[in-house]
């Protein structure tokens, strides 16, 4: 970059469902970010060069400093070596790759090549998460319990590479989940796991899990992708202060029934404020911590086949 205070020149790869609807609304309000390009197979962003791949935009005469990485996660790691190999940091949607190994090694890579490395969790910007963390870190959290039940057919509709081997099924949605109760919560660790798996499907619908942390700590999880009606995106902590209902996916919380003053939704903004401040500073922030869960549900669940699923 010519100075610390220009802007930053990033470019999009994979654009497709969240760069239309939080990538491109946040950058077009940031200043620390000029969109110079988007490398895509089938989809082109306005006003910017455009590429079919990572690897056409990379050998281009564009000058880019940053790519945000917003394909599926099981073709992310190899974009992400192409564009770190480069010299150009690296925002990686979340989940940040397909396994924990792969993370651990652009991790790795981007110290080499000293650049900025973010594994982005957009889910700990939401807006109650911050108030939760500081309630939880001033008192003693006994009992949770995460909630987590949507309707696939109505968030993710049509998008196969969900269903398909490395593509996480239901662990998409919960892994925001887990992004969250990391941040908030103790260490905890997965004891139990059984995993739904719909049997013309390699990813599973559904889940129950118990975890343990230290001090007694004790907590289970209820994921499932076929909810309809009401959706549940709820952390519900019991603690020596209090129950904390930590809902919405994070935008709301109330402390024994008691709601605590809203704040507005900025979650991509903010992740993109925290990526210039790591670009800026040098930095990487990469915890792999929800991935590992993640990982750990699939090493020790029971397979449980359940019926089809179809679109
Ligand atoms: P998407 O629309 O299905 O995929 C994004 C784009 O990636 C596609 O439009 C496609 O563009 C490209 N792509 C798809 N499959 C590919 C493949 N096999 N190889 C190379 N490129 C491929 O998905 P999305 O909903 O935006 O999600 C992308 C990532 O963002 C996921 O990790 C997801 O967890 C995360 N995320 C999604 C949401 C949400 O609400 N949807 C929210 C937060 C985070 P081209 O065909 O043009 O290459």
């Amino acid at each position: 970059m010519s100075s610390s205070k220009a802007p930053i020149r990033l470019a999009i790869v994979g654009v497709g469902k969240i760069v239309r609807d939080q990538h491109l609304p946040a950058l077009a309000r940031d200043a620390s970010y000029h969109l110079v390009a988007a490398a895509s197979r089938n989809a082109t962003v306005e006003g910017v060069a455009n590429f079919a791949t990572i690897e056409e935009m990379l050998a281009s005469d564009v000058v880019i400093d940053a790519v945000s990485l917003c394909q599926p996660p099981l073709v992310r790691y190899e974009a992400a070596r192409a564009a770190l190999e480069a010299g150009k940091h690296v925002f990686l949607e979340k989940p940040p790759g397909a396994t924990v190994s792969e993370v651990e090694d652009l991790k790795a890579l981007a110290a080499r090549k000293g650049v900025s490395l973010f594994a982005s969790w957009h889910s700990r910007y939401a807006p109650a998460v911050e108030g939760a963390r500081a309630f939880l870190a001033g008192t003693v959290a006994r009992k949770a319990r995460f909630i987590w039940k949507e309707d696939v057919r109505k968030w993710h509709p049509g998008q196969a590479w969900i269903w398909e081997a490395g593509g996480f099924g239901v662990f998409d949605p919960f892994i925001n989940c887990l992004s969250i109760v990391t941040h908030i919560l103790p260490p905890l660790y997965i004891t139990r796991a059984t995993l739904d798996f719909p049997e013309n499907r390699d990813t599973p619908v559904a889940a129950r899990m118990d975890f343990a942390g230290a001090n007694g700590l004790a907590a289970s999880a209820e994921i499932d992708w076929l909810q309809t009606g009401p959706q549940s995106w709820d952390i519900i902590v019991e603690t020596d202060a209090g129950e904390l209902l930590l809902s919405s996916g994070g935008a709301k919380l109330a402390i024994s029934g008691q709601p605590v003053k809203d704040e507005a939704e900025r979650e991509y903004p903010a992740l993109y404020e925290r990526f210039a401040h790591l670009v800026r500073a040098g930095k990487s922030d990469v915890d792999v911590a929800p991935l590992r869960h993640v990982a750990d549900a699939f090493m020790l669940g029971r397979r449980n086949v359940v019926e089809a699923f179809f679109d």
